[in-house]
């Protein structure tokens, strides 16, 4: 492959980081979006998640500041708030409320003050290799023969380019654009737990200081569907998110949203923002079913052209994952450019896949909980796994280190077959012992 020229369809989150990662292999790097980008950190429409709540893990803030070093300073300079977790939070799990453990550092922000963070330092350090055509649309691949030559704008023009990287979320044509050079349609796998958010901000009242600084109310589903999120962010803030599963929705009107949120698990929230000024509309969100294209299942696949981030996956957004997979997926691009260019594609589908599993056998695992969740139903194996994770989420509320392990699973850092290791499985056993 020649190393000219690298086009990356998309300007979110995937988008961002994968070119950020090309300017390092590439002479040239194209980006296209669709939005023009505000000038700083704004809501655009391609961005509509943005107004609900984000919580970037740890291992995702881990890869983005070694690929942007020193974006956390500049979050915290524009106002992101430092969390320990989840000491400065009050969590109900399933089980219980969480113990207060100080395991980690978390920093919380809105979602636009993390995507113009990384969009300034981006456009800042491609001055001269970086290409933003904002307000423009990619339409369609370019071919050669089997393979991709470049893409076709909206604006008529055709961009030839050595790859190019789909980043655009889960709209993505990708599948569409094959079939355009004869590929068959990836095989896809829905799990649909028909979940809604509702979200709105507030003023954090002047001189507010319980004890905690978030709050995160879990479902404990079947009996319960619904959760509550409540975090600080820049600009004297607090975002509040509600969402039901199994149609469950939250709701978009004042009255309901109140309602909904005094039907948590605990009135702890509501408590909150019951006399909290609000800040915005209350804004809805229904897109979040997990929806996985398998394009390293394909038989054969074209060169120049991959697919990452919400594109290739996208998870039910409740449990944190996308933005950190997209950071996974972009260390995995980069390892691929610097390997033997041979049959790169593919082995980059593969890698995304595998970026991928550890996340989705969490979100799935536990959408499946739901009896509404519209999938394939699986069998014995994922009854036993989660009656298994009860446990752990139970343990963990107790046993700093069982919680520590399990923070390391969700903030997507271990496997989730770490929580299996000896040493798990015998705090788990003792803490089922003495509760018997
Ligand atoms: C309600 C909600 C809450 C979430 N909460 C979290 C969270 O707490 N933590 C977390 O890690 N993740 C969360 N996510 C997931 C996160 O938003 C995504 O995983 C993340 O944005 C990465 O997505 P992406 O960049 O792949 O795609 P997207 O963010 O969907 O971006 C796609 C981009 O492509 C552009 N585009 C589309 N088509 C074209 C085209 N043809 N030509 C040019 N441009 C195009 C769009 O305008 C857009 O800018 C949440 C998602 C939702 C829906």
């Amino acid at each position: 492959m020649n190393r000219d020229h690298a086009v990356v369809i998309g300007g979110s989150m995937t988008g961002l980081l994968a070119a950020r990662v090309l300017l390092d292999h590439f002479d040239r790097v194209s980006l296209v979006e669709r939005d023009r980008f505000p000038a700083g950190a704004a809501f655009r429409p391609g961005i509509p998640q943005s107004r609900h709540l984000h919580v970037l893990w740890t291992r995702g803030l881990e890869i983005m500041e070694d690929l942007f070093p020193g974006v956390e300073k500049t979050l915290l300079a524009a106002g992101a708030v430092e969390l320990r977790a989840p000491a400065d939070a009050l969590w109900l799990t399933p089980a219980g409320w969480r113990g207060r453990f100080d395991l980690r550092r978390l920093l919380t922000f809105s979602r636009p003050l993390l995507d113009w963070a990384l969009r300034t330092r981006l456009t800042a350090e491609g001055a001269c290799a970086l290409d933003v055509l904002e307000g423009n649309e990619v339409t369609g691949l370019a071919p050669r023969g089997p393979d991709v030559a470049g893409v076709r704008l909206r604006s008529g023009e055709t961009m030839t380019a050595d790859l190019v990287v789909d980043a655009t979320g889960r709209s993505s044509r990708a599948p569409a654009w094959l079939a355009t050079l004869g590929y068959p349609a990836p095989p896809e796998t829905l799990v649909d737990p028909l979940l809604g958010y509702a979200s709105r901000f507030y003023a954090i009242p002047d001189g507010f200081d319980p004890g905690w600084k978030a709050l995160y109310l879990q479902a404990a589903p079947p009996a319960t569907r619904r959760t509550g999120g409540l975090f600080p962010q820049e600009g004297g803030r607090w975002i509040c998110s509600l969402s039901g599963a199994g149609r469950d929705y939250g709701p978009t009107n004042e009255e309901a949203f109140l309602a909904f949120a005094k039907g948590l698990r605990d009135p702890v929230l509501y408590e909150a923002i019951r006399d909290a000024e609000p800040l915005s509309p209350i804004t809805g969100f229904r897109r979040t079913a997990n929806h996985r294209r398998h394009y390293e299942r394909l038989p054969a696949w074209p060169r120049g052209f991959v697919v990452m981030g919400d594109a290739a996956c996208a998870f039910n957004p409740i449990y944190g994952q996308g933005m950190s997979v997209a950071a996974i997926s972009a260390l995995a691009l980069d390892r691929c450019l610097r390997e033997d260019p041979a049959d790169l594609e593919r082995r980059f589908q593969r890698r995304v896949a595998r970026s991928a599993a550890g996340a989705w056998l969490v979100a799935t695992g536990e959408d499946l909980r739901y009896p509404e969740t519209e999938a394939a139903r699986t069998g014995l194996s994922t009854r036993l796994i989660n009656a298994y994770v009860d446990r752990v989420v139970a343990a963990a509320n107790v046993d700093q280190r069982v919680c520590a392990k399990l923070l390391d699973v969700l903030a997507l850092s271990s496997a989730p077959a770490s929580l299996f290791s000896p040493g798990v499985l015998a705090r788990v056993a003792a803490k089922r012992l003495r509760s018997a």
